[in-house]
Protein backbone atom coordinates (compact mmCIF):
# COMPACT_ATOMS: atom_id res chain seq x y z
CA UNK A 1 0.00 0.00 0.00
CA UNK A 2 1.28 3.22 -0.84
CA UNK A 3 2.25 6.35 2.12
CA UNK A 4 1.88 9.13 -1.11
CA UNK A 5 -0.33 12.14 0.40
CA UNK A 6 -1.50 15.16 -1.26
CA UNK A 7 1.59 17.26 -1.35
CA UNK A 8 -0.85 20.46 -0.86
CA UNK A 9 -4.19 20.29 1.11
CA UNK A 10 -7.13 22.48 0.89
CA UNK A 11 -9.66 24.74 2.92
CA UNK A 12 -13.47 24.50 1.95
CA UNK A 13 -15.10 28.15 2.59
CA UNK A 14 -18.20 29.37 1.28
CA UNK A 15 -18.72 26.33 -0.67
CA UNK A 16 -15.17 26.66 -2.38
CA UNK A 17 -12.25 24.65 -2.23
CA UNK A 18 -9.51 27.26 -1.23
CA UNK A 19 -5.55 26.42 -1.91
CA UNK A 20 -3.15 27.71 0.05
CA UNK A 21 -1.65 30.72 -2.21
CA UNK A 22 0.20 32.71 -0.02
CA UNK A 23 -1.44 31.83 3.44
CA UNK A 24 0.66 30.76 5.83
CA UNK A 25 1.35 26.78 6.05
CA UNK A 26 1.47 24.06 8.69
CA UNK A 27 3.98 21.00 8.42
CA UNK A 28 2.43 17.95 8.24
CA UNK A 29 4.59 15.31 9.55
CA UNK A 30 4.31 11.30 8.88
CA UNK A 31 4.68 10.14 12.61
CA UNK A 32 5.90 6.65 11.92
CA UNK A 33 8.60 8.36 10.06
CA UNK A 34 9.31 12.04 11.22
CA UNK A 35 9.19 13.56 8.10
CA UNK A 36 7.85 16.72 6.34
CA UNK A 37 4.79 15.14 4.24
CA UNK A 38 2.48 18.08 3.08
CA UNK A 39 1.75 21.62 3.57
CA UNK A 40 -1.65 22.53 5.21
CA UNK A 41 -2.60 26.14 4.58
CA UNK A 42 -3.84 27.92 7.39
CA UNK A 43 -6.94 30.32 7.27
CA UNK A 44 -6.59 34.22 7.50
CA UNK A 45 -8.99 36.26 9.59
CA UNK A 46 -10.38 37.57 6.64
CA UNK A 47 -11.00 33.42 5.33
CA UNK A 48 -12.40 33.21 8.55
CA UNK A 49 -14.65 35.71 8.48
CA UNK A 50 -16.08 34.32 4.76
CA UNK A 51 -16.31 31.15 6.71
CA UNK A 52 -18.57 33.19 9.48
CA UNK A 53 -20.93 34.97 6.60
CA UNK A 54 -21.20 31.58 4.67
CA UNK A 55 -22.53 29.77 7.99
CA UNK A 56 -24.41 32.25 8.58
CA UNK A 57 -26.40 32.93 5.03
CA UNK A 58 -26.79 28.83 4.84
CA UNK A 59 -28.26 27.98 8.17
CA UNK A 60 -31.83 29.15 7.67
CA UNK A 61 -31.75 27.79 4.27
CA UNK A 62 -30.40 24.23 5.50
CA UNK A 63 -32.85 24.62 8.67
CA UNK A 64 -35.98 24.90 6.33
CA UNK A 65 -34.70 22.27 3.85
CA UNK A 66 -37.12 19.63 5.60
CA UNK A 67 -35.34 16.85 7.87
CA UNK A 68 -36.25 13.91 5.45
CA UNK A 69 -34.30 16.07 2.61
CA UNK A 70 -31.05 15.89 4.71
CA UNK A 71 -31.43 12.86 5.82
CA UNK A 72 -31.07 11.51 2.07
CA UNK A 73 -27.90 13.92 2.00
CA UNK A 74 -26.36 12.35 5.08
CA UNK A 75 -26.90 8.85 3.65
CA UNK A 76 -24.92 9.73 0.43
CA UNK A 77 -22.87 10.72 2.37
CA UNK A 78 -22.54 8.19 4.23
CA UNK A 79 -22.29 5.85 1.29
CA UNK A 80 -19.41 8.05 -0.60
CA UNK A 81 -17.41 7.49 2.98
CA UNK A 82 -17.85 3.62 2.54
CA UNK A 83 -16.64 3.79 -0.90
CA UNK A 84 -14.05 5.90 -0.31
CA UNK A 85 -12.80 4.02 3.24
CA UNK A 86 -10.11 2.43 1.65
CA UNK A 87 -8.05 5.66 0.61
CA UNK A 88 -9.45 7.99 3.50
CA UNK A 89 -8.31 5.42 5.89
CA UNK A 90 -4.82 5.51 3.90
CA UNK A 91 -4.33 9.14 4.23
CA UNK A 92 -5.19 8.91 8.06
CA UNK A 93 -2.36 6.28 8.51
CA UNK A 94 0.14 8.36 6.73
CA UNK A 95 -0.83 11.49 9.03
CA UNK A 96 -1.48 9.70 12.26
CA UNK A 97 0.09 6.55 12.37
CA UNK A 98 -2.42 3.98 13.16
CA UNK A 99 -2.32 0.37 11.27
CA UNK A 100 -4.25 0.65 8.29
CA UNK A 101 -7.08 -1.87 8.80
CA UNK A 102 -7.88 0.09 12.36
CA UNK A 103 -8.05 3.23 9.90
CA UNK A 104 -10.31 2.33 7.62
CA UNK A 105 -12.23 0.91 10.14
CA UNK A 106 -12.44 4.25 11.64
CA UNK A 107 -14.13 5.48 8.68
CA UNK A 108 -16.49 3.03 8.02
CA UNK A 109 -17.86 3.46 11.38
CA UNK A 110 -17.81 7.17 11.51
CA UNK A 111 -20.09 6.77 8.24
CA UNK A 112 -22.70 5.12 10.09
CA UNK A 113 -22.94 7.86 12.41
CA UNK A 114 -24.32 10.06 9.73
CA UNK A 115 -27.21 7.19 8.83
CA UNK A 116 -27.82 6.94 12.53
CA UNK A 117 -27.98 11.11 12.83
CA UNK A 118 -30.36 10.78 9.59
CA UNK A 119 -33.15 9.11 11.13
CA UNK A 120 -32.40 10.23 14.72
CA UNK A 121 -33.37 14.15 13.40
CA UNK A 122 -36.79 12.88 11.90
CA UNK A 123 -37.71 11.07 15.68
CA UNK A 124 -37.05 14.76 17.49
CA UNK A 125 -40.44 14.37 18.80
CA UNK A 126 -41.72 17.72 20.99
CA UNK A 127 -44.55 17.63 22.69
CA UNK A 128 -48.15 18.74 23.41
CA UNK A 129 -48.98 20.00 26.77
CA UNK A 130 -52.81 19.16 28.56
CA UNK A 131 -54.81 22.53 27.87
CA UNK A 132 -58.20 23.19 27.64
CA UNK A 133 -60.76 23.05 24.78
CA UNK A 134 -58.97 26.10 22.48
CA UNK A 135 -55.87 25.99 23.78
CA UNK A 136 -52.68 24.41 22.67
CA UNK A 137 -49.57 24.64 24.11
CA UNK A 138 -46.38 23.03 22.36
CA UNK A 139 -42.23 22.01 23.20
CA UNK A 140 -40.53 22.13 19.91
CA UNK A 141 -36.75 21.15 19.48
CA UNK A 142 -34.89 23.68 17.01
CA UNK A 143 -31.48 23.80 15.57
CA UNK A 144 -29.46 25.67 17.41
CA UNK A 145 -27.92 27.80 14.74
CA UNK A 146 -24.20 28.15 12.91
CA UNK A 147 -21.76 26.01 15.15
CA UNK A 148 -18.27 26.27 15.77
CA UNK A 149 -16.50 22.46 16.56
CA UNK A 150 -12.86 21.31 16.99
CA UNK A 151 -11.58 18.06 17.32
CA UNK A 152 -8.53 16.34 17.59
CA UNK A 153 -5.84 14.29 16.15
CA UNK A 154 -6.78 11.37 17.65
CA UNK A 155 -9.72 10.04 16.06
CA UNK A 156 -9.08 12.89 12.51
CA UNK A 157 -12.66 11.00 11.42
CA UNK A 158 -14.35 9.52 14.35
CA UNK A 159 -14.03 12.69 16.79
CA UNK A 160 -15.38 15.42 14.16
CA UNK A 161 -18.26 12.93 12.85
CA UNK A 162 -19.76 13.29 16.28
CA UNK A 163 -20.32 17.12 15.97
CA UNK A 164 -21.16 17.14 12.07
CA UNK A 165 -23.57 14.77 12.08
CA UNK A 166 -26.10 15.63 14.60
CA UNK A 167 -25.58 19.60 14.00
CA UNK A 168 -25.98 18.60 10.07
CA UNK A 169 -28.94 16.61 11.06
CA UNK A 170 -30.91 18.99 13.46
CA UNK A 171 -30.59 21.53 10.65
CA UNK A 172 -27.33 23.52 11.80
CA UNK A 173 -24.64 24.95 9.98
CA UNK A 174 -21.35 24.03 11.08
CA UNK A 175 -17.56 25.33 10.70
CA UNK A 176 -14.85 22.50 11.80
CA UNK A 177 -11.84 23.48 12.50
CA UNK A 178 -9.88 19.78 13.17
CA UNK A 179 -6.09 19.28 14.37
CA UNK A 180 -3.38 20.65 12.17
CA UNK A 181 -1.83 17.71 12.77
CA UNK A 182 -3.93 15.18 10.61
CA UNK A 183 -6.08 17.20 8.20
CA UNK A 184 -6.48 15.11 5.11
CA UNK A 185 -8.69 12.38 6.31
CA UNK A 186 -11.21 14.97 7.84
CA UNK A 187 -10.83 17.59 4.47
CA UNK A 188 -12.13 14.34 2.80
CA UNK A 189 -15.16 13.86 4.92
CA UNK A 190 -16.07 17.08 4.19
CA UNK A 191 -15.83 16.49 0.54
CA UNK A 192 -17.69 13.39 0.75
CA UNK A 193 -20.63 15.62 2.55
CA UNK A 194 -20.28 18.25 -0.43
CA UNK A 195 -20.56 15.56 -3.29
CA UNK A 196 -23.50 14.51 -1.67
CA UNK A 197 -24.95 17.51 -2.47
CA UNK A 198 -24.55 19.28 0.81
CA UNK A 199 -25.59 23.19 0.17
CA UNK A 200 -22.84 25.65 -0.08
CA UNK A 201 -22.03 26.92 3.39
CA UNK A 202 -23.68 24.30 5.44
CA UNK A 203 -19.98 22.41 6.18
CA UNK A 204 -16.95 24.17 5.68
CA UNK A 205 -13.39 23.49 7.30
CA UNK A 206 -10.31 25.84 8.07
CA UNK A 207 -6.97 25.19 9.69
CA UNK A 208 -4.68 27.84 11.06
CA UNK A 209 -3.27 28.55 14.90
CA UNK A 210 -5.94 26.35 17.00
CA UNK A 211 -5.99 29.53 19.55
CA UNK A 212 -6.22 32.21 16.80
CA UNK A 213 -8.97 30.22 15.26
CA UNK A 214 -10.76 29.29 18.33
CA UNK A 215 -10.90 32.98 20.28
CA UNK A 216 -11.88 34.16 16.53
CA UNK A 217 -14.94 31.92 15.85
CA UNK A 218 -16.29 31.86 19.40
CA UNK A 219 -16.33 35.58 19.88
CA UNK A 220 -18.10 36.27 16.53
CA UNK A 221 -22.32 36.53 17.57
CA UNK A 222 -22.92 34.45 14.55
CA UNK A 223 -21.49 31.20 16.22
CA UNK A 224 -24.11 29.89 18.95
CA UNK A 225 -22.57 26.62 19.82
CA UNK A 226 -19.20 25.56 20.72
CA UNK A 227 -17.72 21.89 20.38
CA UNK A 228 -14.51 20.63 21.59
CA UNK A 229 -12.89 17.44 22.38
CA UNK A 230 -9.33 17.44 22.93
CA UNK A 231 -7.36 18.42 26.72
CA UNK A 232 -8.82 19.56 30.14
CA UNK A 233 -7.01 22.81 30.04
CA UNK A 234 -7.74 23.51 26.54
CA UNK A 235 -11.68 23.10 26.85
CA UNK A 236 -11.95 25.40 29.70
CA UNK A 237 -9.97 28.28 27.80
CA UNK A 238 -12.79 27.53 25.52
CA UNK A 239 -15.47 27.62 27.86
CA UNK A 240 -14.40 31.11 29.07
CA UNK A 241 -14.90 32.45 25.59
CA UNK A 242 -18.05 30.99 25.08
CA UNK A 243 -18.85 32.55 28.54
CA UNK A 244 -18.69 35.88 27.08
CA UNK A 245 -21.29 35.30 24.86
CA UNK A 246 -23.34 32.64 26.63
CA UNK A 247 -22.86 30.22 24.58
CA UNK A 248 -24.02 26.77 24.12
CA UNK A 249 -20.91 23.88 25.17
CA UNK A 250 -20.18 20.23 24.59
CA UNK A 251 -16.98 19.83 25.94
CA UNK A 252 -15.52 16.06 25.80
CA UNK A 253 -11.89 16.27 27.45
CA UNK A 254 -9.62 13.93 28.99
CA UNK A 255 -10.64 10.93 31.01
CA UNK A 256 -7.64 8.29 32.91
CA UNK A 257 -10.40 5.62 33.03
CA UNK A 258 -10.12 3.05 36.20
CA UNK A 259 -10.24 -0.82 35.21
CA UNK A 260 -11.12 -2.48 38.84
CA UNK A 261 -10.70 -6.50 38.54
CA UNK A 262 -12.16 -8.63 41.31
CA UNK A 263 -10.65 -11.86 41.89
CA UNK A 264 -14.55 -13.37 41.30
CA UNK A 265 -14.33 -12.28 37.18
CA UNK A 266 -13.59 -14.58 34.13
CA UNK A 267 -9.50 -13.45 34.12
CA UNK A 268 -8.79 -14.55 30.85
CA UNK A 269 -11.46 -12.56 29.32
CA UNK A 270 -9.89 -9.42 31.29
CA UNK A 271 -6.77 -10.08 30.79
CA UNK A 272 -7.57 -10.97 26.52
CA UNK A 273 -10.12 -7.81 26.34
CA UNK A 274 -7.96 -5.28 28.30
CA UNK A 275 -4.34 -5.91 27.35
CA UNK A 276 -5.76 -6.17 22.97
CA UNK A 277 -7.93 -2.73 23.85
CA UNK A 278 -4.99 -0.79 25.92
CA UNK A 279 -2.40 -0.95 23.18
CA UNK A 280 -5.50 0.47 20.77
CA UNK A 281 -3.95 3.67 18.58
CA UNK A 282 -1.03 3.43 20.88
CA UNK A 283 -3.39 4.01 23.93
CA UNK A 284 -4.23 7.51 22.72
CA UNK A 285 -7.67 7.30 23.30
CA UNK A 286 -9.83 9.39 26.00
CA UNK A 287 -11.38 6.33 26.67
CA UNK A 288 -8.37 4.55 27.39
CA UNK A 289 -8.11 1.25 29.99
CA UNK A 290 -5.37 3.17 31.69
CA UNK A 291 -5.55 2.96 35.85
CA UNK A 292 -6.05 -0.94 36.63
CA UNK A 293 -7.12 -1.55 40.27
CA UNK A 294 -6.97 -5.60 40.97
CA UNK A 295 -7.61 -7.50 43.87
CA UNK A 296 -5.10 -8.65 45.96
CA UNK A 297 -5.52 -12.77 45.58
CA UNK A 298 -5.18 -12.51 41.27
CA UNK A 299 -3.07 -9.46 41.47
CA UNK A 300 0.21 -10.89 40.47
CA UNK A 301 -1.39 -13.31 37.85
CA UNK A 302 -3.58 -10.94 36.42
CA UNK A 303 0.23 -8.59 35.95
CA UNK A 304 2.41 -11.20 34.50
CA UNK A 305 -0.68 -12.59 31.97
CA UNK A 306 -1.54 -8.69 31.12
CA UNK A 307 2.96 -8.19 30.82
CA UNK A 308 2.65 -11.58 28.45
CA UNK A 309 -0.03 -9.98 25.77
CA UNK A 310 1.34 -7.11 25.87
CA UNK A 311 4.91 -7.94 24.96
CA UNK A 312 2.77 -9.64 21.87
CA UNK A 313 1.44 -6.54 20.46
CA UNK A 314 3.58 -5.62 17.17
CA UNK A 315 4.55 -2.25 16.82
CA UNK A 316 5.63 -0.72 13.80
CA UNK A 317 4.89 1.64 10.51
CA UNK A 318 0.72 1.40 10.50
CA UNK A 319 0.87 0.16 6.58
CA UNK A 320 3.36 -2.84 7.47
CA UNK A 321 2.06 -6.27 7.64
CA UNK A 322 0.29 -7.28 11.16
CA UNK A 323 1.11 -4.29 13.18
CA UNK A 324 -1.37 -3.48 15.59
CA UNK A 325 0.51 -0.23 17.23
CA UNK A 326 1.44 2.47 15.16
CA UNK A 327 3.81 5.28 16.51
CA UNK A 328 2.58 7.92 18.75
CA UNK A 329 1.07 10.76 16.82
CA UNK A 330 3.20 13.80 17.33
CA UNK A 331 6.49 14.02 19.21
CA UNK A 332 5.29 15.90 22.11
CA UNK A 333 3.88 12.21 22.73
CA UNK A 334 7.05 9.81 23.63
CA UNK A 335 8.66 12.79 25.40
CA UNK A 336 5.37 13.16 27.98
CA UNK A 337 5.24 9.53 28.41
CA UNK A 338 8.34 8.84 28.99
CA UNK A 339 8.22 11.77 31.60
CA UNK A 340 5.41 10.53 33.24
CA UNK A 341 7.16 6.78 33.22
CA UNK A 342 10.89 7.99 34.89
CA UNK A 343 8.37 9.46 37.40
CA UNK A 344 6.82 6.63 38.40
CA UNK A 345 10.01 5.04 38.81
CA UNK A 346 11.88 7.22 40.37
CA UNK A 347 8.60 7.34 42.98
CA UNK A 348 9.03 3.26 43.73
CA UNK A 349 6.65 1.60 40.65
CA UNK A 350 8.13 -1.54 38.93
CA UNK A 351 8.56 -1.62 35.49
CA UNK A 352 6.68 -5.12 34.07
CA UNK A 353 7.57 -4.54 30.74
CA UNK A 354 8.83 -1.80 27.99
CA UNK A 355 9.31 1.57 29.52
CA UNK A 356 11.38 3.14 26.45
CA UNK A 357 10.72 4.56 23.21
CA UNK A 358 11.72 2.57 20.04
CA UNK A 359 15.06 2.66 18.79
CA UNK A 360 12.40 3.40 15.48
CA UNK A 361 12.91 6.52 13.54
CA UNK A 362 9.81 8.11 14.21
CA UNK A 363 7.57 8.60 17.41
CA UNK A 364 7.21 5.05 18.07
CA UNK A 365 7.20 4.03 22.43
CA UNK A 366 7.46 0.46 23.28
CA UNK A 367 4.12 -1.20 25.01
CA UNK A 368 4.25 -0.36 29.28
CA UNK A 369 3.31 -2.15 31.89
CA UNK A 370 3.49 -0.58 35.68
CA UNK A 371 3.16 -2.48 38.77
CA UNK A 372 2.88 -1.05 42.41
CA UNK A 373 2.36 2.40 40.99
CA UNK A 374 2.29 4.88 44.13
CA UNK A 375 -0.56 7.09 44.10
CA UNK A 376 2.14 10.57 44.09
CA UNK A 377 3.44 9.39 41.09
CA UNK A 378 2.62 11.52 37.72
CA UNK A 379 1.18 8.91 35.92
CA UNK A 380 -1.53 7.75 38.37
CA UNK A 381 -3.05 11.46 38.47
CA UNK A 382 -2.52 13.15 35.05
CA UNK A 383 -3.86 10.94 31.88
CA UNK A 384 -0.65 9.50 30.20
CA UNK A 385 -2.27 9.46 26.80
CA UNK A 386 -0.09 6.49 25.44
CA UNK A 387 0.73 2.65 25.29
CA UNK A 388 1.33 2.83 29.77
CA UNK A 389 -0.76 0.75 32.07
CA UNK A 390 -0.70 1.32 35.67
CA UNK A 391 -1.34 -1.20 38.26
CA UNK A 392 -2.33 -0.99 41.90
CA UNK A 393 -3.56 -4.22 44.37
CA UNK A 394 -6.63 -3.50 46.45
CA UNK A 395 -8.43 -5.66 48.98
CA UNK A 396 -12.44 -4.31 49.07
CA UNK A 397 -15.10 -3.53 47.24
CA UNK A 398 -15.26 0.19 48.76
CA UNK A 399 -11.36 0.84 48.44
CA UNK A 400 -12.04 -0.11 44.53
CA UNK A 401 -14.72 2.15 44.16
CA UNK A 402 -12.99 5.64 46.21
CA UNK A 403 -9.76 4.63 43.90
CA UNK A 404 -11.61 5.01 40.50
CA UNK A 405 -13.69 8.06 42.04
CA UNK A 406 -10.14 9.61 43.39
CA UNK A 407 -9.44 11.81 40.56
CA UNK A 408 -11.22 15.07 39.42
CA UNK A 409 -11.81 13.30 36.05
CA UNK A 410 -14.75 11.01 34.86
CA UNK A 411 -15.21 9.55 31.89
CA UNK A 412 -14.92 5.90 30.84
CA UNK A 413 -15.00 3.03 34.08
CA UNK A 414 -14.39 -0.38 33.70
CA UNK A 415 -15.05 -3.65 35.42
CA UNK A 416 -14.71 -7.37 35.87
CA UNK A 417 -16.61 -9.34 38.56
CA UNK A 418 -19.13 -11.91 38.11
CA UNK A 419 -21.40 -11.02 41.19
CA UNK A 420 -24.17 -8.88 40.54
CA UNK A 421 -24.12 -7.28 44.09
CA UNK A 422 -21.01 -5.75 42.57
CA UNK A 423 -21.91 -4.98 39.74
CA UNK A 424 -24.85 -3.10 40.72
CA UNK A 425 -23.06 -1.28 43.16
CA UNK A 426 -19.98 -0.16 40.35
CA UNK A 427 -22.61 0.87 37.84
CA UNK A 428 -24.24 3.07 40.70
CA UNK A 429 -21.40 4.82 42.92
CA UNK A 430 -18.25 5.03 39.53
CA UNK A 431 -18.25 8.85 39.44
CA UNK A 432 -18.25 8.66 35.17
CA UNK A 433 -20.57 9.35 32.26
CA UNK A 434 -19.73 5.68 30.82
CA UNK A 435 -19.24 2.61 33.12
CA UNK A 436 -18.74 -0.77 31.09
CA UNK A 437 -19.00 -4.26 32.74
CA UNK A 438 -17.71 -7.01 31.57
CA UNK A 439 -16.54 -5.83 28.48
CA UNK A 440 -15.03 -1.96 27.14
CA UNK A 441 -17.44 -0.90 24.70
CA UNK A 442 -18.59 3.30 25.66
CA UNK A 443 -19.35 3.96 22.30
CA UNK A 444 -21.62 2.39 20.19
CA UNK A 445 -23.75 5.03 18.73
CA UNK A 446 -26.69 4.79 20.05
CA UNK A 447 -26.02 5.64 23.51
CA UNK A 448 -24.77 8.85 25.23
CA UNK A 449 -20.83 9.39 25.12
CA UNK A 450 -19.41 11.91 27.76
CA UNK A 451 -17.67 12.84 30.54
CA UNK A 452 -18.81 14.07 34.35
CA UNK A 453 -16.57 16.30 36.60
CA UNK A 454 -13.48 17.49 34.70
CA UNK A 455 -14.23 15.52 31.55
CA UNK A 456 -16.33 17.47 30.77
CA UNK A 457 -20.34 18.13 29.73
CA UNK A 458 -22.83 17.42 27.50
CA UNK A 459 -23.34 13.99 25.72
CA UNK A 460 -22.01 13.11 22.16
CA UNK A 461 -24.10 9.93 20.08
CA UNK A 462 -27.60 8.92 20.17
CA UNK A 463 -30.69 11.02 21.23
CA UNK A 464 -28.61 13.25 23.37
CA UNK A 465 -25.97 13.75 21.18
CA UNK A 466 -28.54 14.85 18.68
CA UNK A 467 -30.49 17.60 21.47
CA UNK A 468 -27.06 18.61 22.07
CA UNK A 469 -27.46 21.14 18.75
CA UNK A 470 -30.98 21.91 19.02
CA UNK A 471 -32.99 24.75 21.52
CA UNK A 472 -35.82 23.92 23.25
CA UNK A 473 -38.84 26.21 22.59
CA UNK A 474 -42.55 26.40 24.17
CA UNK A 475 -45.54 27.94 22.21
CA UNK A 476 -48.38 28.80 23.74
CA UNK A 477 -51.58 29.73 21.81
CA UNK A 478 -54.95 30.79 23.51
P1 LIG B 1 -3.33 20.45 23.59
O1 LIG B 1 -3.97 20.50 24.91
O2 LIG B 1 -2.59 21.65 23.13
O3 LIG B 1 -4.38 20.14 22.41
C1 LIG B 1 -5.45 19.26 22.52
C2 LIG B 1 -6.31 19.48 21.27
O4 LIG B 1 -6.89 20.78 21.30
C3 LIG B 1 -5.53 19.43 19.96
O5 LIG B 1 -6.34 18.80 19.00
C4 LIG B 1 -5.31 20.88 19.57
O6 LIG B 1 -5.30 21.05 18.16
C5 LIG B 1 -6.52 21.55 20.15
N1 LIG B 1 -6.27 22.90 20.66
C6 LIG B 1 -5.21 23.33 21.37
N2 LIG B 1 -5.36 24.62 21.70
C7 LIG B 1 -6.54 25.02 21.18
C8 LIG B 1 -7.26 26.24 21.17
N3 LIG B 1 -6.82 27.33 21.84
N4 LIG B 1 -8.45 26.28 20.51
C9 LIG B 1 -8.93 25.20 19.88
N5 LIG B 1 -8.30 24.01 19.85
C10 LIG B 1 -7.12 23.93 20.49
O7 LIG B 1 -2.30 19.29 23.60
P2 LIG B 1 -1.94 18.01 22.78
O8 LIG B 1 -0.47 17.87 22.95
O9 LIG B 1 -2.46 18.03 21.38
O10 LIG B 1 -2.65 16.88 23.62
C11 LIG B 1 -2.35 16.80 25.02
C12 LIG B 1 -3.41 16.14 25.78
O11 LIG B 1 -4.70 16.45 25.31
C13 LIG B 1 -3.35 14.65 25.71
O12 LIG B 1 -2.39 14.16 26.59
C14 LIG B 1 -4.73 14.27 26.13
O13 LIG B 1 -4.83 14.27 27.53
C15 LIG B 1 -5.59 15.40 25.60
N6 LIG B 1 -6.29 14.99 24.37
C16 LIG B 1 -7.52 14.48 24.54
C17 LIG B 1 -8.22 14.04 23.44
C18 LIG B 1 -9.59 13.44 23.60
O14 LIG B 1 -9.99 12.64 22.78
N7 LIG B 1 -10.34 13.85 24.63
C19 LIG B 1 -7.66 14.13 22.18
C20 LIG B 1 -6.38 14.68 22.03
C21 LIG B 1 -5.71 15.13 23.15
Amino acid sequence: MSNAYPKKLQLHIDGEWIDGEDREVHQVVNPATGETISDLPKATKADLDRALDAADRAFPIWRDTPVAERAVILHKAADLMRERAPEIGRLMTCEQGKPLGQAIGEVTASASHFDIMAEEAKRCYGRVLVRPAGQNSFVKYQPVGPVAAFSPWNFPIFTPVRKLAPAIAAGCSIILKPAEETPASPIEMIRCLVDAGLPSGVVQIVFGDPAEVSSHLIASPVIRKISFTGSVPVGKQLMKLAAEGMKRTTMELGGHAPVLVFDDCDIEKALDLTAMQKYRNAGQVCVSPTRFYVQSGIYDRFVKGFAERAAKVSVGDGFGEGIEMGPLANPRRPSSVGDMINDAKSKGAEVMLGGNRHDKQGFFFDPTVLSHVPLDANIMNDEPFGPVAVMRPFDTLDEAIEQANRLPLGLAAYAFTNSLRTANLIGDKIEAGMVAINNLTVSPGDAPFGGVKESGHGSEDGPDGLKAYMVTKAIHQA
